[in-house]
């Protein structure tokens, strides 16, 4: 439990990798390397094929499994869309929305990310809602402009008292998946902000409650001191979360912190 009452979080995104049965070894080989954790909240997400494999794999373990995507509607001529009574039904607990690979190859929207928000939440699922500036933006000072309006857009549907229920995550796109980490202090920076966001959208409690991921570039070795920093609440880890071994140092690391 961190300083301030909440609990970490360490998700795992898989991406587009892995099968279902290598999926479902993953999911195995983590629960195996971190039942003793108790102060860290783990998630993996999986592609949608193996959803429900892995939740299957990790029931009865404090475990969740996330999707990576969904639509806001609940059922309909969506062809290829999975909602979140699906996602909840095949053993979901948690989904990613407004990941930067999303918003910049698929044309996902801040109106949509807050459309998908809030259909999560009517389900019962935690919504991990990423946001994040690109490289350009934070080299024209827009970095907390751009973030701020993508905080906004995902809780402009959420009341107050449904904000701790929810987790964000700031990836600042020019970390994702290049090895190139923010500091802790740009982390914090960034963390800071939307922390105080939060208490001016929907006051003192949801802001104290939120809990704000960092990703780009974790890695076992950068986690405790990205943790260590008063408003990072957890990590959303890519590349580092593909083998056990490291998403169990991390988390390990993560839980210490
Ligand atoms: C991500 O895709 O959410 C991510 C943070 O990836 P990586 O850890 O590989 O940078």
């Amino acid at each position: 439990m961190s300083t301030a009452g909440r609990r970490p979080v360490i998700a795992g995104n898989w991406k587009m990798h892995l099968t279902v049965a290598e999926s479902v070894a993953l999911a195995a080989e983590i629960l195996n390397r971190c039942s003793r954790l108790r102060d860290v909240a783990l998630v993996v997400a999986p592609t949608a094929l193996a959803v429900h494999a892995v939740a299957k794999r990790l029931a009865d373990s404090a475990i969740g499994v996330a999707a990576q995507n969904c639509h806001p509607a609940n059922n309909g001529a969506f062809t290829g869309e999975l909602s979140p009574p699906l996602l909840a039904g095949a053993g979901a607990r948690y989904c990613i929305v407004g990941h930067s690979e999303r918003r910049q190859l698929f044309g996902e929207t801040d109106g949509g990310v807050g459309a998908k928000v809030r259909a999560l939440l009517d389900h019962g699922l935690t919504p991990i809602a990423c946001v994040g500036e690109t490289l350009a933006e934070r080299e024209a000072g827009h970095m907390l402009a751009v973030v701020e309006r993508q905080v906004k857009a995902a809780l402009e549907p959420v009341r107050a008292h449904e904000v701790p229920a929810l987790i964000l995550a700031y990836e600042p796109v020019w970390a994702i998946g290049t090895g190139r980490t923010a500091t802790p202090a740009q982390a914090q920076e960034v963390h800071g902000a939307i922390r105080a966001l939060v208490a001016r959208l929907a006051g003192p409690e949801a802001a104290a409650g939120v809990r704000i991921q960092y990703g780009g570039s974790v890695k076992p070795d950068n986690i405790r001191e990205l943790m260590e920093q008063p408003d990072i609440d957890g990590a959303l880890v890519g590349g580092a979360s593909l083998t056990a071994e490291s998403f169990a140092r991390i988390a390990a690391r993560g839980e210490e912190t």
